[in-house]
């Protein structure tokens, strides 16, 4: 090196050039072959197809959310086309061309910003250069990126030339908001949608670049970055740029959750599960937390929506996963949350949360704003299903007193971080904090713990079962019937001692007993019942039960003996059919009522109807 260099001017001048020279992630790893480009494959493939068989339309309107490939779609269809190994759908990304269509500089595809290149004048001045033949390549393209900020007078001045363009032109169009394109263009293009990317496949891309970067970063950072993208590449390389410059070491959550200001998902899942255990304190207690950690309400506004959002659909298509973009961690936890409550619950809390937005977004004051929400929220009347109202009763008859309501535990995903400490005050919360419900009897001596305080919420509102599932867990203790001694000879018919047993049952259990009541002894020999029971699935399902059917072999045991094998058979179906008849029914004498000829006769003739008979069908018709 020459002499008046030092050596901390060569390397002021090295760092200099290394910091030139740094590229984005987001450029760095711009897809550049239809191949790199992920989630879209129902694109990529129609256009590979098109230059296979050398179809490719003159002009193509990329549509999609940003940051999901639209430009890099079209860069990557200019160098198929123009690349001196093309037209191919593998461009060789290492001749002239290609290297030209990279970096930005080929003479013969033109990147234009609809944005501010918008004005009648400039397309004028387009439309004359396309005239001329191209320099270099087979064709001349033109990219023009967020279309729809062009005048009205500007796409005007276009419709002739993408009508009928010379031959060796092409026109790419990208655009977030196609609905604001005129139709005349639309028409005149073919449109390729693409879709924002889900959080799994983008957490797996960037998981990649983090691997080729060779920066080790946590999948919980990860995932966050994925999901604070909202389905846009460029975003979520934008963002996990900035956390690998912030970060030096090993990336953690925690660094994630700083450095973007997100929530952590645990105080999400926290939230919802203090809602479903209907628990106030705890509540109001995560609102605090938010306030002194400086999060944004509105921001926890829209992310408790969207976890609602999920609980719903979890509850009501639990084999659908792949409808709720959310890492598959979270798939079970999610499923587990829903169980413990029923759909119209769901239903009801997404709606109001929903119906409250304007009120948190505007609020002066958001934390109060979310706090009565909250409130709000937890009057909302949980609905039971039928067959836990029955299960609760039949406790209550057997003289189990109230269930030994333990608080819904909502189930979480494993989380990397501790859960926030609680202040002391909620930590052990007496259940005095809520005012107890006049119906409601004297709580159980309370022991403190760092478990939710089980409060009379059971007797007020009940642990809420699923409507749509069969997971509410039952007590394993044993049926509490003690074995009535058998007033009938050993040798008595089996009708007689199926009555005795009915008999039996009804005064203890009355909910089974109207079921038995449906049942028929169809066989009894030896140690082996038969039953057949006429009613809806319903009854089938819950006679089925574990625990009825111990019920019914512990009552038959000082009979016939143990062990018991009980078969129940279903007859179902005549009640079902029966109800459906009459829907139908009901549905016609509606029909007719409404029916307009009916109606003009009621208003001109001045009558009333006095009844309806719907006539049934001869065989013969259909
Ligand atoms: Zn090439």
């Amino acid at each position: 090196m020459g002499t008046g260099i030092n050596d901390s001017t060569l390397h002021s001048r090295k760092a200099a050039k290394r910091i030139m020279s740094y590229l984005v992630l987001a450029r760095k790893y711009r897809p550049q072959t239809f191949e790199d480009v992920i989630s879209q494959q129902h694109v990529t493939t129609t256009l590979k197809n098109a230059i296979a068989a050398s179809r490719v339309a003159h002009a193509i309107l990329f549509a999609g959310p940003r940051g999901t490939g639209k430009t890099t779609l079209a860069r990557i269809l200019a160098k198929a086309l123009n690349c001196e190994k093309g037209p191919t759908d593998t461009p060789c990304n290492t001749c002239a061309s290609c290297t030209d269509i990279t970096s930005g500089h080929a003479a013969d595809v033109f990147e234009i910003d609809g944005a501010s290149n918008n004005s009648v004048d400039q397309i004028r001045d387009l439309r004359e250069t396309v005239k001329y033949a191209p320099t270099r390549s087979p064709n001349k393209i033109y990219i023009i990126d967020e279309v729809h900020m062009l005048s009205i007078a500007a796409f005007n001045a276009l419709l002739k030339t993408l009508e009928e363009p010379p031959p060796h032109v092409l026109f790419f169009f990208a655009t977030t908001e196609p609905h604001k394109i005129p139709i005349t263009i639309l028409s005149r293009c073919q449109r390729h949608d693409l879709r924002r990317v889900d959080i799994t496949t983008l957490a797996a891309h960037l998981m990649n670049i983090c691997a080729a970067e060779k920066r080790e970063v946590a999948p919980e950072a990860i995932e966050l970055v994925a999901r604070e993208a909202g389905g846009s590449v460029r975003d979520s390389l934008s963002l996990l740029d900035q956390l690998l410059s912030a970060t030096p070491g090993p990336v953690t959550h925690d660094h994630a959750a700083e450095l973007l200001g997100v929530m952590d998902r645990k105080q999400i899942f926290d939230a919802a599960a203090a809602l479903i255990r209907g628990d106030a304190p705890l509540l109001l207690d995560s609102i605090a937390a938010l306030h002194a950690g400086g999060h944004d309400f509105r921001a926890f506004h829209a992310d408790l929506i969207a976890h609602f959002r999920h609980l719903l659909v979890a509850k009501m298509a639990p084999d659908r996963p792949d409808l709720i973009d959310t890492p598959a961690h979270e798939h079970q936890a999610l499923q587990e949350q829903a169980a413990a409550v029923s759909g119209p619950w769901l239903a009801a809390i997404v709606d109001l949360l929903i119906a409250e937005t304007s009120r948190v977004r505007f609020s002066a004051s958001p934390r109060f704003a979310m706090e009565t929400l909250f409130l709000k929220l937890l009057q909302k009347p949980r609905a039971e299903s039928v067959s836990g109202l029955i299960k609760r009763l039949d406790k209550m008859m057997a003289g189990d007193g109230p269930a030994p309501d333990k608080p819904v535990q909502s189930p979480q995903p494993n989380w990397q971080t501790p859960p926030p400490k609680l202040p002391e005050q909620y930590a052990a919360a007496p259940p005095q904090s809520v005012p107890p419900h006049p119906a409601s009897r004297p709580a159980p001596a309370q022991t403190p713990s760092q478990e939710p305080p089980p409060a009379e919420y059971p007797q007020r509102m009940p642990a809420p079962s699923p409507p749509y599932s069969e997971s509410v867990p039952m007590p394993t203790q044993g049926p509490p019937l003690p074995p009535a001694p058998p007033s009938l000879p050993k040798d008595a018919p089996p009708e007689a001692i199926w009555n005795a047993v009915r008999q039996q049952l009804s005064n203890a259990h009355p909910a089974l007993a109207a079921c038995l009541g449906k049942c028929t002894l169809k066989k009894m020999a030896n140690q082996s019942i038969e039953l057949e029971i006429t009613g809806t699935r319903f009854d089938l399902s819950r006679i089925q039960d574990d625990k009825q059917q111990a019920l019914i072999k512990a009552a038959l045991t000082p009979y016939i003996g143990e062990p018991i094998t009980l078969t129940v058979i279903g007859k179902t179906g005549t009640q079902d059919t029966r109800i459906q008849k009459k829907r139908q029914e009901d549905q016609m004498r509606q029909e007719a009522e409404h029916h307009p000829i009916v109606q003009k006769a009621l208003r001109e003739l001045g009558g009333r109807i006095l009844n309806i008979t719907v006539f049934k069908p001869k065989e013969n018709e259909v």
